[in-house]
């Protein structure tokens, strides 16, 4: 199926503003994406209809809030094709996810034990590991990559030892667009003994999800990177896992009984979600999802797989083009660097031109250092962009080149 993008476009009204004069090409997609106004009204419905404390009121209004809530929750579960809907954690984003896992499971570490990432995470998927070793000497053992990007599956298996933990990796590389063998490395972990968490940030808007297929021990992902609002994110956990883990914070929702002596924990999912949750993010998140299946995630992924062939093909008509990350099956992420000019200026210019690209270090400062290099140019897609705009960036990245090269 051909998707009618120009209809698409019109429900995203950013899309439709100029940046320095020309017309907006959002191409920052894997840093955010937009949002349509489907989602949108949904916050504003949420305000003006539905806007009371959830869980508690018996009053219309908190029921109502509440319904929409384990809405959401039912939601995202057949979304991921989680196993119940105990499993699903409403949290701030993928960050809030991962440190969540990070502090309830560090709990349980001593000092020696090992933890697997690779060397292409998101700082987010490195620091909340590293902030154990301020209670125990835990160590990071880094799977590394090939040329092309990919995981170095022999290397992977190399890294566990009788004092490996955990598995941290990301499903897919917000800098190389590596796709990795997520499910080959979760069963080889198992193998081990060990759980895997995956960092899904990247994936979620771009190809279809099945928490149970994969076998994941977690898995943590972002609604504003999957045309949702800021401020809302999920953390899939086996109930395995979220019975025996310990809260992650205090306060309301996640109580049974409290007494000066005592605190009994709620049941599963409000035991991992202290204080009032962002019902209203949680609502336009459910409705970012219905945004997607409408569209469909499989023409979704078919549609900017076509993007990012035509702009690979048209970048590396560019003399001293670098592209990093060529692996096979990537997803719609271009990072590169033309010979001799610096990310940031490459980015300035395309501003300049109305086009909106990544520049710098992606948050993922360790895969830098090991490819040598400070920072790439990235540019990213979603469904809404469309061919001509590839060919107004491949055009503007042409311009500025020359610019550079006079
Ligand atoms: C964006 C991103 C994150 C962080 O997501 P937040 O929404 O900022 O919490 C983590 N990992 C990857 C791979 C990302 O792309």
């Amino acid at each position: 199926m051909s998707l009618d993008i120009d209809k698409i476009r019109e429900e995203f009204p950013i899309l439709h503003r100029t940046v320095e004069g020309n017309p907006l090409v959002y191409l920052d997609n894997a840093a955010t994406s937009q949002t349509p106004r489907c989602v949108v009204d949904s916050i504003c419905r949420m305000y003006y209809e539905h806007k009371a404390n959830v869980h508690r009121g018996v009053h219309t209004l908190s029921q109502e809030a509440t319904d929409r809530v384990e809405d959401a929750r039912l939601k995202v579960k057949e979304f991921i094709n989680a196993g119940s809907t105990e499993e699903i954690i409403f949290t701030r984003g993928t960050t809030e996810g991962i440190n969540l896992v990070a502090s309830t499971f560090g709990n349980s570490l001593c000092n020696g034990d090992e933890i697997i990432v690779t060397v292409a995470e998101h700082h987010s998927n490195i620091v909340p590991w590293q902030l154990l070793q301020r209670y125990c000497r835990v160590v990071l053992k880094v799977v590394p990559i090939d040329a092309h990007g990919d995981i170095m599956l022999d290397a992977y298996e190399d890294l566990f030892t009788d004092n490996t933990r955990f598995v941290a990796l990301a499903h897919v590389s917000n800098v190389l667009g590596t796709v990795n063998p997520i499910k080959q490395m979760i069963e080889i972990a198992h193998r081990h003994g060990v759980p895997v968490l995956i960092d899904g940030a990247q994936a979620v808007a771009h190809r279809r999800i099945d928490v149970t297929d994969l076998d994941a021990d977690f898995y943590a992902f972002s609604a504003h990177k999957m045309y949702g609002p800021v401020g809302v994110g999920v953390l899939y956990g086996k109930r395995r896992w979220l019975e025996t883990l310990p809260p992650y914070q205090g306060g309301g929702e996640m109580i049974g009984h409290v007494t000066f002596e005592k605190t009994t924990f709620a049941d599963l999912p409000f035991k991992f979600e202290a204080g009032t949750p962002d019902y209203v993010g949680v609502a336009a998140m459910s409705a970012a999802i219905d945004y997607i299946n409408r569209i469909g995630i499989d023409n979704i992924a078919a549609h900017e797989r076509e993007l990012l062939i035509a702009a690979t093909a048209g970048l590396m008509e560019i003399p001293g083009m670098k592209i990093y990350g060529t692996s096979a099956g990537k997803e719609g992420v271009i990072s590169f660097l033309v010979d001799g000019i610096h990310h940031y200026d490459m980015g300035m210019l395309l501003d300049k031109m109305g086009i909106a690209v990544r520049t710098g270090h992606h948050c993922a400062q360790p895969l830098m250092t090991s490819l040598g290099i400070e920072g790439t140019v990235r540019a990213s897609f979603a469904v809404y962009n469309t061919r001509e705009e590839v060919e107004r960036f491949i055009a503007a990245v042409k311009r500025a080149t020359a610019m550079f090269r006079k």
